[in-house]
């Protein structure tokens, strides 16, 4: 049925490159591209010989806009997934443009040099994809992602209006390490170092790092310690969900994560600010990345569970109605199926069904769209299809 072509080879992006494989109906042909090459050629040995997709692979640096044009025109895919980090979105929106092909990433785009995440530039190129009759899909991922199509969902058919929700994220997952992120550590500490925030009644109201602390008891993993933080599908969710006035994100921290983390921040580990370190200019959160565990490294050591869902409040009817949407994943079995822990699996699955969306012609555009504003039905389905089963509760417990 189609082509994609997968920009990145790391964690989320094997996960979703096994998805592709086991779904070839759909994924007939691939092409996995990267800034390393031999990542590519190594996945693409291991799943050739089990899969029906034929498996393409290519050397690319995805800031070159150039290149990477010339290797989508010579390629010719439907859809791009952008499964490398955020600072390449643009640059990879620029070669899709060019190129003339559909657009995909699961996380908005960062400018390298100031930690901070919004949707405004992604969000500039809606007029261009537009007129170029392009489908853009931002955010793709967990959450940002399916935290968009549980709130389309809950939308469509349990509420005529939502007011609230909290999206809670969960990983009961233990990997032995006194400290390590699950995925992208660069980028996994410039989210949770910088200032919390949630919308409430049409405005940001912002907090200091880990200010906001609740306990939540999460089925599947247990009683855990939960942050508010700032996060990107906050952003989209408070446009696209008419009435709202509530948003927050939670996500869980252990003790000694949090420990480690500001004793990194306290000796400058986690600055952005590039230093003078024998003559050579180093940035310490890159030089740490470098020496912490790779996320790709814990599947086989990661036992335990997440947790991912909104809890909605709202009224239908003229009546309030609670509304609790999640999925619990476990890391054992993720690996056992894709050589993966659940946080790469929870967010390269439903990079997966996205794009399988657009390529069967369920999402369309043109313009830039954040998940929310499609059709959740086929994605809920695909959900429980292709390894993220979800489950509902119309009366959870709530956070204060
Ligand atoms: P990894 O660091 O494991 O992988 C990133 C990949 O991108 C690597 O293969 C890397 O290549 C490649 N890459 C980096 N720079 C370039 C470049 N200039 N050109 C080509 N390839 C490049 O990250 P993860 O897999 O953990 O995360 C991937 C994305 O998923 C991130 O954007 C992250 O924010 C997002 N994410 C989203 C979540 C969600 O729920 N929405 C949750 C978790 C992550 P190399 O191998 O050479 O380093």
């Amino acid at each position: 049925m189609g082509k994609a072509l997968i920009i990145g080879c790391g964690g989320v992006a094997s996960v979703a490159i096994h998805k592709c494989c086991q779904n070839s109906e759909v994924f007939e042909e691939i092409c996995i591209a990267s800034r390393t090459k031999a990542k590519c050629d190594k996945l693409r040995g291991e799943l050739a010989p089990k899969t029906k997709t034929a498996i393409h692979t290519a050397q690319v640096d995805a800031n070159n806009v150039e290149e990477l044009t010339a290797l989508i025109k010579q390629y010719q895919p439907d859809i791009v997934m952008n499964l490398a980090l955020p600072y390449q979105d643009l640059t990879i929106m620029d070669a899709c443009l060019a190129a003339g092909v559909h657009y995909l990433d699961t996380a908005n785009y960062e400018p390298e040099d100031t930690a901070k995440f919004e949707y405004k530039w992604q969000w500039a190129y809606r007029d261009r994809f537009r007129d170029a009759g392009l489908t853009a899909v931002l955010g793709c991922g967990f959450d940002p992602g399916v935290t968009g199509v549980f709130s389309a969902y809950a939308l469509k058919h349990e509420f005529d209006e939502i007011h609230e929700i909290d999206i809670l994220d969960c990983n009961g997952g233990d990997h032995g390490y006194p400290f390590a992120t699950n995925f992208n550590p660069e980028i996994n500490i410039r989210e949770v170092s910088a200032n919390g925030s949630y919308w409430e009644d049409g405005r940001w109201v912002e907090t200091k790092p880990m200010e906001i602390k609740r306990e939540y008891d999460f089925e599947g993993v247990g009683k855990k310690d939960m942050y508010l933080l700032h996060h990107e599908e906050l952003e989209s969710l408070a446009k696209n969900i008419p009435g709202i006035r509530r948003i927050r994100f939670f996500m869980t921290f252990g003790q000694s994560y949090l420990t480690h983390l500001k004793c990194l921040e306290n000796v400058g580990m986690t600055s952005i600010e590039p230093i003078l370190y024998e003559g050579r200019e180093i940035v310490p959160l890159q030089f740490l990345k470098a020496v912490l565990p790779d996320p790709a490294s814990l599947g086989p050591r990661t036992v335990g569970k997440t947790n991912i869902g909104c809890i909605l409040r709202g009224v239908t009817d003229g009546k309030e109605k609670d509304y609790y949407l999640y999925n619990i994943c476990d890391h054992q079995e993720c690996y056992r199926e894709v050589g993966s822990q659940a946080v790469s699996y929870t967010t390269g699955v439903p990079a997966m069904i996205g794009a399988m969306m657009v390529i069967k012609g369920l999402w369309k555009g043109p313009g830039v769209f954040n998940v929310e504003e499609f059709d959740p039905d086929p994605f809920m389905e695909a959900l429980n299809r292709w390894g993220l089963p979800w489950k509902e509760s119309h009366h959870p417990v709530l956070v204060d």
